[in-house]
Protein backbone atom coordinates (compact mmCIF):
# COMPACT_ATOMS: atom_id res chain seq x y z
CA UNK A 1 0.00 0.00 0.00
CA UNK A 2 1.42 3.34 -0.94
CA UNK A 3 -0.01 5.20 2.23
CA UNK A 4 -1.08 9.04 2.40
CA UNK A 5 1.24 9.77 5.12
CA UNK A 6 4.38 8.28 6.35
CA UNK A 7 6.47 10.17 9.47
CA UNK A 8 10.58 10.36 8.51
CA UNK A 9 11.54 9.07 12.05
CA UNK A 10 15.59 8.53 12.06
CA UNK A 11 18.31 7.73 14.31
CA UNK A 12 18.65 11.40 14.98
CA UNK A 13 15.01 11.73 16.56
CA UNK A 14 15.97 8.75 18.46
CA UNK A 15 18.88 9.41 19.85
CA UNK A 16 17.54 12.97 20.89
CA UNK A 17 15.13 11.13 22.93
CA UNK A 18 17.45 8.94 24.51
CA UNK A 19 19.80 12.28 25.66
CA UNK A 20 16.33 13.76 27.17
CA UNK A 21 15.73 10.69 29.12
CA UNK A 22 19.03 10.56 30.65
CA UNK A 23 19.04 13.76 31.13
CA UNK A 24 16.48 13.71 33.90
CA UNK A 25 14.66 16.77 32.63
CA UNK A 26 11.23 15.79 30.82
CA UNK A 27 8.91 18.01 31.13
CA UNK A 28 9.13 21.29 29.56
CA UNK A 29 13.18 22.62 30.01
CA UNK A 30 15.95 23.40 28.05
CA UNK A 31 14.90 21.44 24.93
CA UNK A 32 12.01 23.54 24.59
CA UNK A 33 13.75 26.38 24.65
CA UNK A 34 16.36 25.31 21.76
CA UNK A 35 13.36 23.87 19.58
CA UNK A 36 11.53 27.60 20.23
CA UNK A 37 14.41 29.71 19.38
CA UNK A 38 15.28 27.50 16.05
CA UNK A 39 11.65 27.72 14.82
CA UNK A 40 11.76 31.34 15.25
CA UNK A 41 14.79 31.12 13.38
CA UNK A 42 13.15 29.07 10.54
CA UNK A 43 9.56 31.42 10.33
CA UNK A 44 12.35 34.91 10.34
CA UNK A 45 10.41 35.40 13.60
CA UNK A 46 11.13 37.06 17.08
CA UNK A 47 9.44 34.68 19.34
CA UNK A 48 8.20 31.26 18.75
CA UNK A 49 6.17 29.60 21.71
CA UNK A 50 5.57 25.54 21.72
CA UNK A 51 2.72 24.05 22.89
CA UNK A 52 1.15 20.94 23.27
CA UNK A 53 -0.50 20.97 19.67
CA UNK A 54 -1.80 22.72 16.48
CA UNK A 55 -4.82 22.95 18.39
CA UNK A 56 -3.84 24.84 21.64
CA UNK A 57 -1.58 26.71 19.27
CA UNK A 58 -4.71 28.55 17.72
CA UNK A 59 -6.49 28.23 21.54
CA UNK A 60 -3.52 30.29 23.25
CA UNK A 61 -3.15 32.99 20.08
CA UNK A 62 -6.81 33.84 20.28
CA UNK A 63 -6.53 34.56 23.76
CA UNK A 64 -3.10 36.45 23.64
CA UNK A 65 -4.93 38.60 21.20
CA UNK A 66 -7.94 39.29 23.68
CA UNK A 67 -10.50 37.61 21.56
CA UNK A 68 -13.26 36.49 23.59
CA UNK A 69 -17.61 36.84 24.36
CA UNK A 70 -19.02 38.28 21.35
CA UNK A 71 -16.17 38.68 19.28
CA UNK A 72 -15.90 37.74 15.47
CA UNK A 73 -13.17 36.56 13.75
CA UNK A 74 -13.42 35.73 10.07
CA UNK A 75 -11.89 32.58 8.97
CA UNK A 76 -12.48 29.76 5.83
CA UNK A 77 -15.29 26.35 6.09
CA UNK A 78 -13.05 24.91 4.09
CA UNK A 79 -10.02 23.98 6.85
CA UNK A 80 -9.80 20.91 9.64
CA UNK A 81 -12.44 21.64 12.36
CA UNK A 82 -9.91 22.89 14.87
CA UNK A 83 -9.15 26.52 12.33
CA UNK A 84 -12.94 27.30 13.64
CA UNK A 85 -13.18 25.56 16.79
CA UNK A 86 -10.28 27.53 18.51
CA UNK A 87 -12.65 30.82 18.07
CA UNK A 88 -15.73 28.75 20.32
CA UNK A 89 -13.08 27.73 22.88
CA UNK A 90 -13.05 32.02 23.55
CA UNK A 91 -16.52 32.28 23.09
CA UNK A 92 -16.27 33.86 20.26
CA UNK A 93 -18.42 33.76 16.36
CA UNK A 94 -16.44 31.97 13.50
CA UNK A 95 -17.53 34.21 10.39
CA UNK A 96 -16.84 31.97 7.65
CA UNK A 97 -16.05 33.32 3.92
CA UNK A 98 -15.89 31.67 1.14
CA UNK A 99 -12.73 30.33 -1.02
CA UNK A 100 -11.31 31.12 -4.23
CA UNK A 101 -11.79 28.10 -6.38
CA UNK A 102 -8.03 27.85 -7.49
CA UNK A 103 -5.76 28.26 -4.54
CA UNK A 104 -8.54 26.82 -2.21
CA UNK A 105 -7.64 29.41 0.62
CA UNK A 106 -10.11 32.70 1.62
CA UNK A 107 -11.69 34.54 -1.46
CA UNK A 108 -10.10 37.67 -0.08
CA UNK A 109 -12.63 39.66 -2.35
CA UNK A 110 -15.00 38.53 0.19
CA UNK A 111 -13.48 39.25 3.26
CA UNK A 112 -14.05 43.12 4.18
CA UNK A 113 -18.10 42.37 3.01
CA UNK A 114 -17.78 39.75 6.64
CA UNK A 115 -16.38 42.56 8.71
CA UNK A 116 -18.73 43.77 11.26
CA UNK A 117 -18.64 45.87 14.42
CA UNK A 118 -17.96 42.76 16.39
CA UNK A 119 -15.10 41.19 13.97
CA UNK A 120 -11.55 41.60 16.42
CA UNK A 121 -9.11 39.21 13.72
CA UNK A 122 -9.04 37.05 10.41
CA UNK A 123 -8.03 33.77 10.47
CA UNK A 124 -6.45 32.39 7.50
CA UNK A 125 -5.93 29.26 7.17
CA UNK A 126 -2.66 28.78 4.86
CA UNK A 127 -4.90 25.29 3.15
CA UNK A 128 -2.58 22.28 1.89
CA UNK A 129 0.86 23.92 1.99
CA UNK A 130 0.34 27.48 0.18
CA UNK A 131 0.14 30.37 1.21
CA UNK A 132 -3.18 32.74 1.66
CA UNK A 133 -2.82 36.33 -0.14
CA UNK A 134 -1.28 37.99 2.75
CA UNK A 135 -0.55 41.31 0.88
CA UNK A 136 -4.03 41.58 0.64
CA UNK A 137 -5.20 40.02 4.03
CA UNK A 138 -2.69 42.39 6.11
CA UNK A 139 -4.06 45.43 4.27
CA UNK A 140 -8.08 44.74 5.07
CA UNK A 141 -6.65 44.00 8.55
CA UNK A 142 -4.92 47.10 9.12
CA UNK A 143 -7.72 49.10 7.22
CA UNK A 144 -9.88 47.91 10.06
CA UNK A 145 -7.77 47.45 13.01
CA UNK A 146 -7.90 43.79 12.99
CA UNK A 147 -5.96 40.97 14.29
CA UNK A 148 -4.01 38.23 12.08
CA UNK A 149 -3.56 34.63 13.64
CA UNK A 150 -2.52 32.69 11.04
CA UNK A 151 -3.36 29.05 10.91
CA UNK A 152 0.14 28.01 9.20
CA UNK A 153 -0.27 24.15 10.90
CA UNK A 154 -0.18 22.85 7.05
CA UNK A 155 2.70 25.24 6.04
CA UNK A 156 5.50 24.73 7.74
CA UNK A 157 7.88 26.81 5.48
CA UNK A 158 5.62 27.46 2.92
CA UNK A 159 7.07 31.04 1.46
CA UNK A 160 4.80 34.28 0.42
CA UNK A 161 6.59 36.70 -1.93
CA UNK A 162 9.97 35.27 -0.31
CA UNK A 163 8.44 35.70 3.54
CA UNK A 164 7.76 32.75 5.71
CA UNK A 165 3.88 31.82 6.65
CA UNK A 166 3.62 32.89 10.38
CA UNK A 167 5.35 35.73 10.32
CA UNK A 168 3.06 38.24 8.60
CA UNK A 169 0.32 38.41 11.93
CA UNK A 170 0.54 35.66 14.47
CA UNK A 171 1.70 32.07 13.21
CA UNK A 172 0.07 28.77 14.74
CA UNK A 173 1.88 25.50 13.50
CA UNK A 174 0.86 21.67 14.38
CA UNK A 175 3.62 19.20 14.79
CA UNK A 176 1.06 16.03 14.09
CA UNK A 177 2.90 13.05 12.70
CA UNK A 178 1.70 13.72 9.28
CA UNK A 179 2.55 17.15 9.08
CA UNK A 180 5.73 18.34 6.87
CA UNK A 181 7.85 17.80 10.27
CA UNK A 182 6.47 16.46 13.44
CA UNK A 183 7.30 16.14 17.51
CA UNK A 184 4.27 13.38 18.17
CA UNK A 185 1.72 15.50 19.14
CA UNK A 186 3.14 19.32 19.55
CA UNK A 187 2.29 23.12 18.33
CA UNK A 188 3.70 26.24 17.91
CA UNK A 189 3.01 29.56 18.23
CA UNK A 190 4.92 32.68 16.41
CA UNK A 191 5.19 36.28 16.79
CA UNK A 192 7.20 39.63 16.24
CA UNK A 193 5.05 40.88 19.18
CA UNK A 194 6.70 41.03 22.64
CA UNK A 195 3.12 41.27 24.24
CA UNK A 196 1.78 38.51 22.36
CA UNK A 197 4.81 36.53 23.49
CA UNK A 198 4.67 36.92 26.96
CA UNK A 199 0.79 36.70 26.72
CA UNK A 200 0.93 32.91 25.10
CA UNK A 201 3.95 31.92 27.75
CA UNK A 202 2.25 33.14 30.91
CA UNK A 203 -1.36 31.57 29.56
CA UNK A 204 0.41 28.11 28.79
CA UNK A 205 1.56 28.18 32.50
CA UNK A 206 -1.66 28.59 34.26
CA UNK A 207 -1.57 31.91 34.43
CA UNK A 208 1.40 32.19 36.42
CA UNK A 209 4.17 34.77 36.48
CA UNK A 210 5.67 34.71 40.10
CA UNK A 211 5.35 30.83 40.81
CA UNK A 212 2.41 29.68 42.33
CA UNK A 213 0.72 33.29 42.43
CA UNK A 214 -1.93 33.21 39.31
CA UNK A 215 -2.74 36.52 37.69
CA UNK A 216 -5.26 34.81 35.45
CA UNK A 217 -6.91 32.13 34.49
CA UNK A 218 -4.31 30.11 32.06
CA UNK A 219 -3.82 26.39 31.12
CA UNK A 220 -1.58 23.65 30.94
CA UNK A 221 -0.34 23.54 27.25
CA UNK A 222 3.22 22.89 27.92
CA UNK A 223 5.60 20.97 25.41
CA UNK A 224 7.84 18.32 27.06
CA UNK A 225 11.26 18.09 26.20
CA UNK A 226 10.86 14.71 24.73
CA UNK A 227 8.93 15.83 22.03
CA UNK A 228 10.63 19.01 21.64
CA UNK A 229 13.78 16.84 20.94
CA UNK A 230 11.70 15.36 18.36
CA UNK A 231 10.55 18.71 17.10
CA UNK A 232 14.71 19.89 16.55
CA UNK A 233 15.32 17.04 15.42
CA UNK A 234 13.02 16.94 12.54
CA UNK A 235 13.06 20.93 12.21
CA UNK A 236 16.71 20.31 10.51
CA UNK A 237 15.19 18.25 7.73
CA UNK A 238 12.36 20.54 6.82
CA UNK A 239 13.88 22.00 3.70
CA UNK A 240 14.97 18.86 2.86
CA UNK A 241 11.26 16.98 3.36
CA UNK A 242 9.81 20.48 1.45
CA UNK A 243 12.15 19.99 -1.18
CA UNK A 244 11.31 16.56 -1.79
CA UNK A 245 7.60 17.17 -1.50
CA UNK A 246 7.91 19.64 -4.38
CA UNK A 247 9.73 17.29 -6.69
CA UNK A 248 7.04 14.70 -6.11
CA UNK A 249 4.37 17.58 -6.57
CA UNK A 250 6.20 18.54 -10.10
CA UNK A 251 6.24 14.75 -11.17
CA UNK A 252 2.41 14.33 -11.01
CA UNK A 253 1.11 17.76 -12.31
CA UNK A 254 3.38 17.09 -15.42
CA UNK A 255 1.85 13.82 -15.85
CA UNK A 256 -1.44 13.55 -14.80
CA UNK A 257 -3.88 13.62 -17.19
CA UNK A 258 -7.24 14.64 -17.01
CA UNK A 259 -7.44 16.06 -12.88
CA UNK A 260 -6.74 19.68 -12.46
CA UNK A 261 -3.39 20.11 -10.45
CA UNK A 262 -2.91 22.20 -7.47
CA UNK A 263 -1.99 26.05 -8.82
CA UNK A 264 1.03 27.91 -7.81
CA UNK A 265 -0.02 31.54 -7.76
CA UNK A 266 3.27 33.88 -8.70
CA UNK A 267 5.90 34.29 -6.17
CA UNK A 268 4.21 31.86 -3.66
CA UNK A 269 6.79 28.21 -2.76
CA UNK A 270 3.95 25.66 -2.31
CA UNK A 271 5.15 22.99 0.53
CA UNK A 272 2.40 20.46 -0.25
CA UNK A 273 1.79 19.13 2.64
CA UNK A 274 -1.50 17.65 0.42
CA UNK A 275 -1.09 17.49 -3.02
CA UNK A 276 -4.77 18.10 -3.89
CA UNK A 277 -6.48 17.67 -7.57
CA UNK A 278 -9.63 18.82 -8.77
CA UNK A 279 -11.71 15.10 -10.23
CA UNK A 280 -14.92 15.97 -12.36
CA UNK A 281 -17.61 16.00 -10.55
CA UNK A 282 -19.41 12.32 -9.73
CA UNK A 283 -16.25 10.89 -10.72
CA UNK A 284 -13.75 11.50 -7.66
CA UNK A 285 -15.49 9.15 -4.78
CA UNK A 286 -15.08 5.79 -7.92
CA UNK A 287 -11.51 7.23 -8.93
CA UNK A 288 -10.28 6.88 -4.99
CA UNK A 289 -12.31 3.30 -4.67
CA UNK A 290 -10.27 2.37 -7.71
CA UNK A 291 -7.22 4.15 -6.35
CA UNK A 292 -7.77 1.67 -3.25
CA UNK A 293 -7.87 -1.27 -4.74
CA UNK A 294 -4.60 -0.89 -6.69
CA UNK A 295 -3.28 -0.09 -3.43
CA UNK A 296 -2.56 3.56 -3.76
CA UNK A 297 -3.94 5.60 -0.25
CA UNK A 298 -5.90 8.66 -1.29
CA UNK A 299 -8.13 11.19 0.70
CA UNK A 300 -10.46 13.82 0.48
CA UNK A 301 -9.55 17.35 2.59
CA UNK A 302 -12.22 17.41 3.86
CA UNK A 303 -15.73 15.93 3.08
CA UNK A 304 -17.70 18.08 5.01
CA UNK A 305 -16.99 22.20 5.28
CA UNK A 306 -17.53 23.49 8.70
CA UNK A 307 -20.51 25.39 8.44
CA UNK A 308 -22.67 22.08 7.29
CA UNK A 309 -20.90 19.51 10.32
CA UNK A 310 -23.61 18.50 12.74
CA UNK A 311 -22.65 20.83 15.72
CA UNK A 312 -22.42 24.14 13.92
CA UNK A 313 -25.79 23.48 12.62
CA UNK A 314 -27.93 22.00 15.25
CA UNK A 315 -26.44 23.48 18.19
CA UNK A 316 -24.69 26.70 16.81
CA UNK A 317 -27.72 27.41 14.13
CA UNK A 318 -25.13 28.13 10.98
CA UNK A 319 -26.80 27.81 7.37
CA UNK A 320 -24.09 30.01 5.70
CA UNK A 321 -24.34 29.18 1.55
CA UNK A 322 -20.94 28.68 0.40
CA UNK A 323 -20.65 27.65 -2.85
CA UNK A 324 -17.18 27.47 -3.76
CA UNK A 325 -16.46 25.72 -0.33
CA UNK A 326 -19.03 23.49 -0.72
CA UNK A 327 -18.07 22.72 -4.82
CA UNK A 328 -14.67 21.71 -3.70
CA UNK A 329 -15.92 19.06 -0.76
CA UNK A 330 -17.38 17.24 -3.79
CA UNK A 331 -14.17 17.83 -6.57
CA UNK A 332 -10.80 17.43 -4.22
CA UNK A 333 -9.09 14.41 -3.92
CA UNK A 334 -5.11 14.29 -1.95
CA UNK A 335 -2.58 11.68 -3.66
CA UNK A 336 0.16 10.70 -1.74
CA UNK A 337 3.21 13.31 -1.91
CA UNK A 338 4.89 12.57 1.21
CA UNK A 339 9.14 12.59 0.94
CA UNK A 340 9.56 8.64 1.13
CA UNK A 341 7.62 8.21 -1.78
CA UNK A 342 9.92 5.76 -4.65
CA UNK A 343 10.16 6.95 -8.24
CA UNK A 344 8.13 3.97 -8.93
CA UNK A 345 5.57 4.96 -6.51
CA UNK A 346 5.20 7.79 -8.11
CA UNK A 347 4.89 6.49 -11.38
CA UNK A 348 2.62 4.12 -10.31
CA UNK A 349 0.29 7.08 -8.60
CA UNK A 350 0.47 9.18 -12.07
CA UNK A 351 -0.16 5.85 -14.05
CA UNK A 352 -2.92 4.44 -12.08
CA UNK A 353 -4.65 7.60 -11.88
CA UNK A 354 -4.37 8.39 -16.27
CA UNK A 355 -5.95 4.33 -16.07
CA UNK A 356 -9.16 5.60 -14.68
CA UNK A 357 -9.46 8.96 -16.07
CA UNK A 358 -9.09 7.57 -19.43
CA UNK A 359 -11.19 4.93 -19.60
CA UNK A 360 -14.21 6.79 -17.17
C1 LIG B 1 -3.57 19.78 11.85
C2 LIG B 1 -4.32 21.05 11.78
C3 LIG B 1 -4.70 21.75 12.93
C4 LIG B 1 -4.61 21.19 14.32
O1 LIG B 1 -3.41 20.69 14.69
P1 LIG B 1 -3.31 19.54 15.83
O2 LIG B 1 -1.84 19.51 16.12
O3 LIG B 1 -3.83 18.29 15.23
O4 LIG B 1 -4.09 19.99 17.00
C5 LIG B 1 -5.29 22.99 12.77
N1 LIG B 1 -5.52 23.51 11.55
C6 LIG B 1 -5.20 22.85 10.42
C7 LIG B 1 -5.46 23.50 9.11
C8 LIG B 1 -4.60 21.59 10.50
O5 LIG B 1 -4.31 20.93 9.37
Amino acid sequence: MINMAKPQIGDDEKQAVLEVLDSGIIAQGPRVKAFEEAFAQMCGTKYAIATTSGTTALHLAMLAHGIGNGDEVITSAFTFIASANSILFVGAKPVFVDIDPRTFNLDVSKIEKAISKNTKAILPVHLYGLSCDMTEIMKIAEKHGLAVIEDACQSHGAEYNGRKVGSFGTGTFSLYPTKNITSGEGGMITTNDPVVDEKCRVLRQHGMRKRYYHDELGYNFRMTDIHAAIGLAQLKKLEKFNAQRQSNAKFMSSNLKGVTPPFIPEGLSHVFHQYTVRVPAGKRDALRTYLNEKGIGSEVYYPVPIHQQTFYVNDLGYKDSLPETEKATLEVLSLPVHPALSSSDLEMIVSTVNEFMEKN
